[in-house]
């Protein structure tokens, strides 16, 4: 009994993916199984002193635990199972041994395993199965069979990927996501996701109206934006500089697959968001976190976001106003959130009841990231450029603001000496780190800014 809306229910009801639907009656008919099991233990052991337990023979979807089976594919190269632990080639004179142990390049056996070998250059989205310690022999004629099937399903799948870069905005999520918010709306949480505000490089914002809390004193705001982080590889490229040298993920990144950067990006956002609330920083609050999937209070009215600072056009007297809050923000948020926000812009600020909010803070670092300060000169120059341009006589310069948003006094001129200054911080504060160990008193709290001088 899900309320009528066009992404899950109602006349747009996608049933374009096979698996999907497999998924959504699997997990009906999990649900189902178990129940019936319950009953049946209830049933055998009556009033009985001592009872049995069905529990080990509970289906448990593989979507309902976090260590679903698809994470395997992807885990840490260095100890490649997969890998052939020596190639072995067969010389130029087509054989190797001597006497009846002699063994050609035909041989069955040798090409079977070498075929084996080979299917792994398919394509990674082209599942070979788990060969491993299978001794598996594939004959020629099997190989060039599947070798073709591989092909021309990569360019099945090209096609595929290239007609849903532009179809619908509902197909903007994988199915896995989209089962991921289909249970989200058939928990209650989520009343009906009402379609795409946004389609970016590395998310995809929906709305929603909020539903029902399992919980009584968590309510679920009216309306919601659920983000999507992108779980592509090539976006998680782009953003590993942010966390990759963020000390508070430094010890879990070297471990993690792919999959998981981007669930930690979502986890950033999350904690970034909190302490921004906390704060009282106007931001969107954090609803629930699911995966790679974050949902938050929207910023806006009747399914309609609030605009970019790039999109409205202010009087004056607000344009002012909004300057004065944001110079206040970006404090509050160094000295009080111990963050930098790291994309700062017209674009990621909204104008909503007659203030800015932020938004998109899953990039965030803490100051002392090894490029926080920068980070930050860059929000300043953003920030700074827009004001001055959209006519704030009072808007400080970059350099001026990056003084009274960290509380530095960097005295540098110009532009170059006072990036090199900064990074000459920077570098100071790394090698602090690296002398002295990350549990250093100006990293201890998580509310203080750093501190660079020793
Ligand atoms: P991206 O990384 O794609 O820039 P953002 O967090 O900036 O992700 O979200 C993209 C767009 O979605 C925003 O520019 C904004 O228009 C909209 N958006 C995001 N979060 C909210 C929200 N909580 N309320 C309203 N609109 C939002
Ligand atoms: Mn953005």
């Amino acid at each position: 009994s899900v309320a009528e809306g066009p992404f899950i229910t109602g006349e747009n009801i996608d049933t374009s993916s096979d698996l999907m639907l497999a998924q959504m009656l699997q997990m009906e008919f999990d649900r189902e199984y178990d129940a019936q099991l319950r009953r049946e233990e209830k049933k055998i052991n009556g009033d009985s002193k001592v009872s049995i337990s069905f529990e080990n023979y509970r289906k448990v979807h593989p979507y309902d635990s976090d260590s679903s089976e698809d994470e395997v594919d992807w885990q840490d190269t260095r100890h490649d199972p997969y890998r052939a632990d020596k190639p072995t080639t067969t010389p130029r004179k087509g054989f190797i041994g001597k006497g009846k142990d002699i063994t050609t390049k035909h041989d069955e056996v040798v090409c079977g395993r070498k075929n084996t070998a080979r299917m792994e250059n398919f394509a990674p989205e082209f599942q070979v199965g788990d060969g491993i310690g299978m001794d598996l022999k594939l004959s020629n004629q099997v190989f060039n069979a599947l070798k073709q099937h591989a092909y021309s399903e990569e360019r099945r799948s090209a096609r595929l990927h290239e007609k849903k870069e532009h179809s619908t905005a509902e197909k903007a999520v994988d199915p896995k996501t989209r089962l991921l918010l289909y249970k989200m709306v058939n928990a209650g949480m989520l009343e009906t996701i009402t379609g795409c505000i946004s389609t970016g490089k590395e998310s995809v914002v929906f709305h929603a109206y909020g539903g029902k809390s399992a919980t009584e004193d968590k309510v679920i705001p009216p309306e919601c934006a659920i983000k999507v982080f992108k779980t592509t590889l090539n976006e998680f490229k782009n953003r590993d500089k942010y966390i990759k040298d963020d000390y508070r993920f430094k010890d879990r990144f070297s471990k993690l697959n792919p999959r998981k950067i981007i669930r930690m990006w979502a986890e950033k956002e999350m904690h970034n968001l909190t302490r921004m609330q906390n704060a009282g920083i106007p931001c969107p609050q954090v609803v629930i976190l699911k995966k790679h999937v974050l949902v938050m209070s929207f910023i806006g009215q009747d399914q309609v976001p609030a605009p970019k600072l790039k999109d409205v056009t202010l009087s004056s007297e607000d344009m002012k106003k909004a300057y004065y809050q944001i110079l206040n923000m970006m404090q509050q948020l160094y000295k009080e959130c111990n963050l930098v926000h790291a994309d700062l812009s017209e674009y990621n600020m909204l104008w909503h009841d007659g203030k800015v909010w932020l938004i998109d803070v899953s990039q965030s670092v803490e100051p002392t990231h090894p490029h926080g300060l920068e980070f930050l000169f860059r929000d300043c120059r953003n920030v700074s450029q827009f004001f001055q341009k959209g006519g704030v006589a009072e808007a400080l310069n970059e350099r001026e603001l990056f003084n009274a948003v960290s509380g530095l006094n960097i005295t540098a001129e110009n532009e170059v000496d006072f990036q090199a200054e900064i990074e000459a911080l920077e570098k100071m504060n790394e090698d602090h780190v690296q002398n002295h160990g990350k549990k250093l008193s100006m990293f201890s709290s998580d509310g203080d800014p750093p501190i660079y001088d020793e």
